[in-house]
Parts: C-alpha cells; sequence; structure tokens
C-alpha cells in the first residue's frame, strides 16, 4: 500500500508503527485471549495500559508532582464550558486572550457562566499575531487566565508563556502537545484533544494542578465535576478506551523518538522547510506574524482564490491531502504534526516549487 501524504488538521497522521502495532494486537492483546477494546476498564488489562499510559504522559512532558493527569471525553470542545462551570467563581471576572477561533469559542461558552474580561483581541489584526508572554498580566479579581497555545486554524503559536502568580493559567494545547517541551508548572491547567498529537480521536487529555480543585463551584452535575473526576483518576465513567490505548502507543513511539525535546527537533525542521519556501518566493505568501508562527500548522496563501483551489486538486492528484485552509478562513493549511514523515514535507515542497514554475 502507498499511503498518503496526510496534511490533515485533525482527526490527522498517525506513526504507522502504530497503526501496525493496533492491528496486530486487535484481536488479541498480548496474548491475554481478548482484545484491548473487550476487556473491563475496572481490570487489570486496561488499567495497567492506563496506569502505564498516564506515567509515561508526565514522563515526557515533565509534568510536576503536584499535578494529576487523566482522560475524558467529549472532546476539547466540552472543557469549553467545563472550565467556567467549575472555576469562574461569582463576582470575578475570568481573563481571555481572543487569538483565534479555538479560545474564541472557549470565550464564548464562559460568557455562559460570567463575566469574562477579553485580555487581547486579535481580530483587527485577523488574528494573525499574539500579545508578548511578557506584557500579560491578569485582572486584579480574575479566576483565572486563559490561552491557547497553538491556533490550529490561524496558524499561530505562543513561544513562551505568560507568568500570572497566583491567577490560575489555563491552557489549551490540543493541536501542540508534546511537539516541544512545556513549562507546566506555569500553567494550573493544560488540556486538548488527543487527534491531533497523540492518537486515534476519542479521549481529551486533563493535566491539573491538584490545588487548583481547591477553587471549584459547587453544585456540578457529575461528568462536569472535575473532583469526580479527579478521585476515580479519570475512571469516574467508561473512558474512550480505543483511543486511550493509541495514545498510549504514540507516546511509546514518542520517547523512542527523542521525547519532547526530539519532536521540537523534527517539528522546527519540517517547519523550516515550507517557511523558508514561502519566504524566497513571491509567490506564496504567509499571512502570520512571523514571530508568532506556528510549528504545526503552516497558513499560506497563493496570489488567488482560483490558484489555491487548482493548488488542492493537483496535490490531491499526487497522494497529498488535507492543504485546503479551515472553511471559515479559506487559503491553505499543512499540518505537521509529530508522526509526518519529513519526507512527506519535502515531497510537499518539491511540489510547491513546480506549481510557481507552472503557475507564477
Ligand atoms: C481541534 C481543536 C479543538 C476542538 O477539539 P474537539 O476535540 O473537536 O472538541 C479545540 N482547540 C484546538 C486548539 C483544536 O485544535
Amino acid at each position: 500500500m502507498e499511503r498518503k501524504k496526510n496534511f490533515f488538521a485533525g482527526p490527522s497522521v498517525l506513526p504507522v508503527e502504530v497503526l501496525e502495532q493496533m492491528r496486530d494486537q486487535m484481536v488479541e492483546y498480548n496474548n491475554q485471549g481478548i482484545s484491548m477494546v473487550e476487556a473491563s476498564h475496572r481490570g487489570g488489562l486496561f488499567e495497567d495500559m492506563y496506569d502505564e499510559c498516564v506515567a509515561l504522559f508526565k514522563e515526557l512532558l515533565n509534568v510536576p508532582e503536584e499535578y494529576e493527569l487523566y482522560f475524558l471525553g467529549g472532546g476539547a470542545t466540552l472543557q469549553f464550558a467545563m472550565i467556567p462551570m467549575n472555576f469562574l467563581r461569582p463576582n470575578t471576572v475570568a481573563d481571555y486572550i481572543k487569538s483565534g477561533t479555538w479560545a474564541n469559542k472557549a470565550a464564548e461558552d464562559a460568557e455562559l457562566f460570567g463575566k469574562v474580561n477579553y485580555y487581547y483581541d486579535g481580530t483587527a489584526n485577523k488574528f494573525s499575531s499574539l500579545p508578548k508572554a511578557s506584557e500579560v498580566h491578569p485582572s486584579a479579581n480574575s479566576s483565572y487566565l486563559y490561552l491557547c497555545s497553538n491556533e490550529t486554524i490561524g496558524g499561530i503559536e505562543w513561544q513562551d508563556f505568560p507568568d500570572t502568580g497566583d491567577v490560575p493559567l489555563i491552557g489549551d494545547m490540543s493541536s501542540d502537545i508534546l511537539s516541544r517541551p512545556v513549562p507546566v508548572e506555569k500553567f494550573s491547567m493544560i488540556y486538548g484533544g488527543v487527534q491531533k498529537n497523540l492518537g486515534p480521536a476519542g479521549a481529551t487529555f486533563i493535566i491539573m494542578k491538584k490545588s487548583l480543585l481547591e477553587k471549584q463551584n459547587p453544585k456540578l452535575p457529575a461528568y462536569m465535576d472535575y473532583s469526580k473526576h479527579s478521585k476515580e483518576k479519570g475512571l469516574y465513567n467508561t473512558p474512550p478506551v480505543f483511543s486511550i490505548w493509541g495514545v498510549k502507543l504514540v507516546l511509546d513511539w514518542i520517547k523512542k523518538n527523542g521525547g519532547a525535546v526530539g519532536m521540537q527537533k523534527r517539528a522546527t525542521e519540517k517547519s523550516a522547510i515550507l517557511y523558508d519556501l514561502i519566504d524566497s518566493s513571491s509567490f506564496f505568501r504567509s499571512p502570520v506574524d512571523p514571530a508568532y508562527r506556528s510549528k504545526m500548522n503552516i497558513v499560506f496563501r497563493l496570489p488567488n482564490e482560483d490558484l489555491e483551489k487548482q493548488f488542492v486538486t493537483e496535490a490531491t492528484k499526487q497522494g497529498m491531502l488535507g492543504l485546503k485552509g479551515h472553511r471559515s478562513v479559506g487559503g491553505l493549511r499543512a499540518s505537521v504534526y509529530n508522526a509526518l514523515p519529513k519526507e512527506d514535507v519535502l515531497y510537499l515542497a518539491q511540489f510547491m516549487k513546480e506549481f510557481e514554475r507552472k503557475n507564477g
């Protein structure tokens, strides 16, 4: 089988070794006479794998002792509501950095539960830039400050993170988790859907400083209550077992390939291939502030929309999928997540040069 070159933004490319492992163990897991997806989530087979998965995730991201890590369902989107339900306290505000589609959606949900203060609003620059981390300060009566570390659609990524003192910092890292080391200790909560960089869709990872729970609102429906999940290490109800199993295998692959530092090196190399090409051409154009360019989602434009359409059609014919920009912004986007081989990026770069030669 000739595998497609997969530039989809999510769900997205997985390491082929992981897919092969899943195939080989789908019917029978480790000679146990049962598959992982048939086993009780309260039994040894699943729980042993789960505990290893959590421990490995913490190791790779360098998560300090006073944090817990578990998985929920509902996608990153459910967290947009759960965060304010749990942590936006009466008579306070929540600070949101309005940086693009995903942070803005989170803020819209927060507005249903209390007062939202927009520390920064990127509407005027079409969400092509971010505030300087050192200049971000939460409001005096802030329950938390919220940011999205990588705007998957806009293609901008925080390069370092604000110090918010006693005010909890909460980050959506759905699309750049484990693509680089991050200072977890600056955050009270980091979360994200796993389907961009960590595994098959289904699970959402939650990394939370245990002391954050002391600031929780009372009286929440069971599933919406982080304390309930915390007490049961994420196994309060049935977890997305298939997805978590996939995450465990992807984490093994990340570890084998140099951990967070190894992934950062890969991401830097791969994204530079495309950004260098874009910068050295007058045909391709990056709409994003160079200081905050994403190493995961490379957004670019051509001189007009007809050419962009033609680009996608011809790329698809050559086995490259997912290069169309998000329907809300148009243009083109190459998502180059951890598992995407460098050769596929080189192949795309070659195609881009050829396309410019013929149409430029
Ligand atoms: C994809 C994405 C989401 C939405 O994730 P779902 O799991 O589909 O709810 C949220 N935030 C970011 C940054 C994303 O990339």
